[in-house]
């Protein structure tokens, strides 16, 4: 039987309309052309701990109560992160997670967002890489986060991964959201992105298996670089969904935004995990 596998990649940062025109990022613009493209409109604070939160877990802001990047008073134990839910739904499921920001998955905190579960970490069930983007840079986690996220695919083959790359916020921050420093940046994340969708591919060919691949944000960038607020280039997300099978990548198959949902309904970030999980099923 053919095994079904998801994976998340989350892109901090990313203005998806300039990435697309600029033609800075030929692997998500392939990725978008093969599959589903979905807008989400993050909840305000777009903070990447409440943006993040949210996408990973499903529960909304005043749920999870991550309204900045402290994580301070958060109820995040409302929730299951995307992961641990797979994990739930069948424990013999191996996970991953790579992240060069820590309070995705670093159990020192502030968070995690994503459950450290030691006991399935000792058995190789769930792997967790983490970088320190924030004291070393993102060029560096990010090419870190994406070795060891190719590694993974080829070597153990996780049913369910989240994979972070964090250098298109970095220089968001420094040198604004229209400037070409981060459209450099994005080059690079995009470099990355394919890398892990190309190792996905020769996986699913190579053992017969059935993947659901999404790339998403967790906010934008004000011109002038900075996000946290309501403008409509920070609440502006996405969805990109493409199925990834032995017969090659397709749009066939991809789940409805929403159950039953009309066509042109927004997909909440909310509904992020809960429409990869479905794939699981
Ligand atoms: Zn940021």
């Amino acid at each position: 039987m053919t095994s079904r596998k998801i994976l998340l990649i989350g892109i901090d940062g990313l203005r998806l309309d300039d990435a697309l025109d600029s033609g800075a990022a030929p692997n998500l613009s392939a990725l978008v052309a093969a599959g589903a493209l979905h807008r989400l409109t993050m909840e305000v604070p777009t903070f990447s701990g409440p943006g993040w939160a949210s996408l990973l877990t499903g529960l909304d802001h005043s749920e999870h109560g991550v309204f900045d990047n402290s994580f301070h008073g958060h109820t995040l134990f409302r929730g299951t992160d995307l992961l641990t839910q797979a994990f739930a739904g069948d424990p013999t499921r191996g996970t991953f997670v790579a992240t060069g920001w820590p309070p995705i998955a670093d159990p020192q905190g502030p968070g995690p967002i994503i459950a450290t579960r030691p006991d399935q970490q000792r058995v190789g069930l769930h792997r967790v890489v983490i970088r320190d983007g924030e004291t070393y840079g993102y060029r560096y986690a990010d090419g870190d986060v994406a070795a060891f996220a190719r590694l993974a695919i080829r070597e153990a083959g996780p049913h369910a991964s989240f994979v972070y790359l964090g250098e298109a916020d970095e220089a968001g921050h420094l040198y604004g959201g229209v400037s070409p420093e981060y459209t450099s940046a994005i080059g690079r994340v995009d470099v990355h992105l394919g890398a892990i969708v190309a190792a996905v591919r020769e996986r699913a060919a190579a053992r017969d298996e059935d993947w659901l691949v999404g790339v998403t944000t967790d906010h934008g960038h004000v011109d002038q670089g900075g996000h946290g607020g309501a403008d409509e280039v920070v609440t502006a997300s996405f969805l990109a969904l493409v199925r990834i099978t032995p017969a090659g990548t397709t749009a066939d198959g991809l789940p409805l935004p929403t159950a039953g949902a009309e066509a042109g309904t927004a997909v909440r970030p909310t509904d992020v995990a809960r429409i990869l999980l479905a794939h699981l099923a």
